[in-house]
Parts: C-alpha cells; sequence; structure tokens
C-alpha cells in the first residue's frame, strides 16, 4: 500500500497541520476555525482549512486593489512574460502537483496528470495577452477623425471554484484575468484547498507581484463576503446549479460582472450505425472517469434503434473497470470527494430502484480491498429509464450510467433538448448527415461527435447553455477576455489649422 507522497514539509503550504492563506505574497496563518481536509480513500485528515475571518478577506480585496495600481500599468509583454514563467514552472512540476492533487480528491495519478496539462493549456493561452488586448480602429471616421477602442483591466476578480478541479478550474479563471491586468481573489473549494496553495507557491516563484493573486479559504460566508465587496468588480463561479443560481442573482444585486458555470446532465446518443465497440469504450471511460465527478461526464445515453441491442456489451464493460488507490495503476478511477457525496449517490441508486428502473449494473456495495474507509462506488448501471425519473432528471455525480431507449434520431434530440441542462451532449454515427443534423439542431452549448467529452481547448471558450451556464461571457478563450476586460472607445481628431469656430449643434461628425 504506497500511500507515502507528502507535500514538500519545508514549503510555506505545509499540510502538515492548519492550511494557509496566500495574502500579498505570503503565506499567512489563519486564527478561524476550519475543518479537516481528508484523503477520500483512506479518511486520513491531510490538512485543517482554516475559513477566512471577515477581515482576513477584506485585507486580501485590498491588497488586490492595491496591488492593481501598479499592475495595471504594467506593460502587456511584462505581464505576458510572468505567464511564460510560469507555465513552464507548471510544466516543470506537473507531476508533483498531480500526486498532491490525487491525496486529496482521490483521482487517479494519471487522471489527475491530465487535469493539470489541462489547466497548462489556459496559462499557454494567457502568454498572447499582447494579441488577446488589442482594440480596433477606423480612421476618417468622419474628416479627420479617427476612432480607436482601448481594452482595459477592469479591477479586482474574484473566482469561486468547485471540488472536482482543484488545479484546473483556478486555472481557467486567474491566468487570463491577471494577464489582462487584473488582480485576483480566489477562493477555492474547502474539500480540496492543497492544491490552489501549491499553485500559488509556484506563481510566487514565477515572479508574481504582491498581491497579484490572493486566496481566502472558506465556505459560502466567505463567498458572500467577496460578493458583497465594493471593490471586487467581476466574479467568475464554477459550481454546482442551485449555487450558480444564487451566486448569479446576488453578484447581479451587488453590481458585479459574473459568469456563473453550473452542473450537467449530459447525453451521449448512440446511432446503430456507430462503430460499437469505440461507442461502449467511449460511454464508459465518460461515465466513470475520475468517478463521474465531472461536469462533461456522460450520465446519460440515449440508445437509438437497433444500438439498445447493445445494453449486455456495456453492462460487460462496465462491470470490468474498478475503483482503486490513486497510485493503483489498474484502478479505473478513485474514491468518491466525501462519505457525504457517496451517501448522495447511493440515495440515488435506491430511488432509481423504487421509481422503476432497470439497476442493471449495481456499484453500491463496492468494497476496496486494503481501504475499508474508501468512499467508494462501483460503476452503476441502469436501463429503462424515464425522463420523470430522479437519476435521470438530476446530477448525480458519480459513476452512474442511465439509459433510455428510442426509434430515430430525432426522438433523441427531442430528449435531450428537454433536458434543462445543456452544458455538453455527443453523438456516436457514422453518418455525417446524421451528425449535421444533430449539432444543428441540438439544444446544448458543447457537442461532440464520435468524441464523448467535447471540452474546447482555450482558443475557444467553455460554452455551457441552459441551466448550465449563467452569464453571457464563458470561460477562458475570447469570451473570458472581454469579461475580464472593459472596452474604450476614443474619437479623436488633431486640428492642423485653426479649424472652424463654427460650433456644431448636431450630433453628426464632421
Ligand atoms: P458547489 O456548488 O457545492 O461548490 C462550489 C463552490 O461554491 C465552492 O467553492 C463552495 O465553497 C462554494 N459554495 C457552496 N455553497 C455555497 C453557497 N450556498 N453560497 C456561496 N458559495 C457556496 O460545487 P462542488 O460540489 O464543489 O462541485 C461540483 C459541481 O460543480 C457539480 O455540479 C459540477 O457539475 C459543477 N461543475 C461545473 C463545471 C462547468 O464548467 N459547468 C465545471 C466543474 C464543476
Amino acid at each position: 500500500m504506497a500511500r507515502g507522497h507528502r507535500w514538500r514539509e519545508d514549503a510555506a503550504n505545509s499540510c502538515m497541520n492548519k492550511l494557509k492563506l496566500f495574502i500579498d505574497g505570503r503565506f499567512v496563518a489563519s486564527a478561524a476555525a476550519g475543518i479537516a481536509v481528508t484523503d477520500p480513500a483512506t479518511q486520513e485528515v491531510l490538512c485543517e482549512v482554516p475559513f477566512a475571518s471577515a477581515s482576513e478577506v477584506d485585507r486580501a480585496v485590498q491588497g488586490a486593489k492595491q496591488a492593481f495600481e501598479h499592475w495595471r500599468e504594467t506593460p502587456a509583454p511584462e505581464r505576458a512574460r510572468l505567464m511564460f514563467a510560469y507555465q513552464e514552472l507548471l510544466k516543470k512540476h506537473q507531476d508533483d502537483i498531480a500526486r498532491g492533487l490525487c491525496r486529496e480528491t482521490g483521482k487517479t495519478l494519471e487522471d489527475a496528470r491530465g487535469e493539470v496539462w489541462r489547466g497548462i493549456e489556459v496559462v499557454e493561452y494567457a502568454c498572447s495577452a499582447v494579441s488577446l488586448a488589442m482594440g480596433e480602429t477606423v480612421e476618417n471616421v468622419a474628416h479627420g477623425i479617427d476612432t480607436y477602442s482601448l481594452i482595459q483591466p477592469i479591477g479586482v476578480c474574484a473566482g469561486i471554484t468547485p471540488f472536482n478541479f482543484p488545479a484546473m478550474v483556478p486555472l481557467w479563471m486567474f491566468p487570463l484575468a491577471v494577464a489582462c491586468g487584473n488582480t485576483f481573489v480566489l477562493k477555492p473549494s474547502e474539500q480540496d484547498p492543497m492544491t490552489p496553495n501549491r499553485l500559488m507557491e509556484l506563481l510566487s516563484q514565477a515572479g508574481a507581484p504582491d498581491g497579484l493573486v490572493q486566496v481566502v479559504h472558506g465556505g459560502k460566508e466567505q463567498v458572500d463576503a467577496l460578493l458583497e465587496h465594493p471593490d471586487v468588480r467581476a466574479v467568475s463561479f464554477v459550481g454546482s446549479a442551485p449555487v450558480a443560481k444564487r451566486i448569479y442573482r446576488k453578484a447581479a444585486d451587488n453590481l458585479k460582472r459574473v459568469q456563473a458555470l453550473a452542473g450537467a446532465k449530459n447525453h451521449l446518443v448512440v446511432m446503430p450505425d456507430a462503430n460499437k465497440e469505440q461507442a461502449i469504450s467511449s460511454l464508459v471511460g465518460a461515465a466513470c472517469g475520475a468517478a463521474g465527478q465531472r461536469c462533461m461526464a456522460i450520465s446519460a445515453a440515449v440508445l437509438v434503434g437497433e444500438a439498445a441491442d447493445w445494453l449486455p456489451d456495456l453492462k460487460a464493460a462496465m462491470a470490468a473497470v474498478r475503483p482503486g488507490a490513486w497510485d493503483d495503476d489498474g484502478a479505473g478511477y478513485g474514491a468518491q470527494i466525501t462519505a457525504a457525496a457517496r451517501q448522495r449517490i447511493l440515495n440515488f441508486i435506491e430511488q432509481g430502484k423504487a421509481e422503476g428502473a432497470t439497476c442493471v449494473l449495481d456499484g453500491s456495495g463496492c468494497t476496496v480491498p486494503g481501504y475499508p474507509g474508501g468512499n467508494w462506488i462501483g460503476p452503476t448501471l441502469f436501463a429503462d429509464v424515464t425522463p420523470d425519473m430522479s437519476i435521470y432528471a438530476e446530477e448525480i455525480f458519480g459513476p452512474v450510467l442511465v439509459t433510455s431507449s428510442v426509434q430515430t434520431l430525432d426522438d433523441a434530440i427531442a430528449l435531450v433538448n428537454a433536458n434543462p441542462f445543456g452544458n455538453g451532449v455527443s453523438i456516436f454515427t457514422a453518418s455525417g448527415g446524421a451528425a449535421r443534423k444533430f449539432q444543428h439542431e441540438v439544444q446544448v452549448g458543447q457537442v461532440g461527435i464520435n468524441i464523448p467529452i467535447p471540452v474546447p481547448l482555450p482558443f475557444f471558450s467553455f460554452t455551457g447553455w441552459k441551466n448550465s451556464f449563467f452569464g453571457d461571457l464563458h470561460a477562458y478563450g475570447k469570451q473570458a477576455v472581454r469579461f475580464y476586460t472593459e472596452t474604450k472607445t476614443v474619437t479623436a481628431r488633431w486640428f492642423d489649422d485653426a479649424g472652424s469656430a463654427r460650433p456644431n449643434m448636431t450630433i453628426k461628425l464632421r
């Protein structure tokens, strides 16, 4: 049982006891009470995370506000150079970050490495800050008059992040925000807060000025303090749908710009002409990977026509996957984040059975030898699921796949479109015509064609729709650059003579 990895004990971000806040370039101890952060496979206490006091949250925002005064004047190429240095350090320490992340999330090492890499990709994108922040110019909008736009930072931005991607989701946010000239206050998930502190160690080493990115730990109270703080201009949120709705409304009440990414129920439509093996292996990976704790996990399969006959093969493929500890090479995925999260999933499984769905494969009794206290759920498959059942209507966030059978592609599209969520969807087919019809008609923001988890790379944006997103400008990509900036439009004339002394009494430029 090789569970020996520990964060460096000499680091400022020591996890041996109480985790620190990161304020004004230093890790600072908080006297506030907190909660234990545990290893999901063993229940070993890894550290205690403090819930920052109101004055600590205020201090973090004030420090970020002060840092903004200098950072906004820092030339764009210099800001980009910080991102170059940061991405180099992240790449150098990718494995170390991934190993630490495994301990607090329960993810397998391979999955954790993938997460860190997808965060690094956003930092790479932030390296192009100079060209991202270019405005537009039109010469001669009237005689001798030019109009041009300047893209300027907005000030202190805040980020609130979920447990399931403690490296990637913070990296969706602060690198682009600071590359655009802002400063940032991050409130990471209290369930796995050590990885974000590690990201700060490396940001400091990369040469970030004090106060550029601050980290305050905590939960709802600390989030509310940020939402209500008059010096916070914009809020990026990623988390569950009920909390996202609350954040969206509260941010608006406090007159802040907001983007709130929420939960999901992602479908994979299997057409009978699809390659059976590819469709089934994609379904298994997308449903069970990361223990089903991905906002882009596939949690509903729609089997069209004869594809319904593939259910026994799907069951066999899912049954061949088993969870295990992060350093178990044979494990397909790890433990659920907490015992409470595990219990919530068990409740859904029981509810599904009670509501009349057929439980084809039941992972409720799953155990992992050597890890009796782990939050394990085995792969679980339901058939004959209808939209009124809670296992279809709600996000379960576990390795549970529900399946429904329909007759035609039109039926499948109608089923997907009737679902209130709209984060991701996928179709597996050999028909270009079916794929094109699907991509055009489906009411979901991210579509995969023979790709089970269509998460766009950062030169695009993460474009969830409907109840999976509240706001208008999405995370990362060009839309995030717009989110983290203001546009100033300048209309200018330079006189080369005395000009006309006659006042212009109209609004027409001349
Ligand atoms: P969560 O909503 O419980 O918590 C998210 C963050 O909000 C945490 O930092 C938490 O401390 C804070 N929070 C919790 N309750 C709050 C409240 N009442 N008021 C203010 N803040 C509050 O989500 P989670 O369980 O950490 O993460 C899983 C959820 O996130 C899933 O629903 C998943 O689909 C979603 N998610 C969505 C995306 C996306 O891109 N759409 C990406 C990752 C995760």
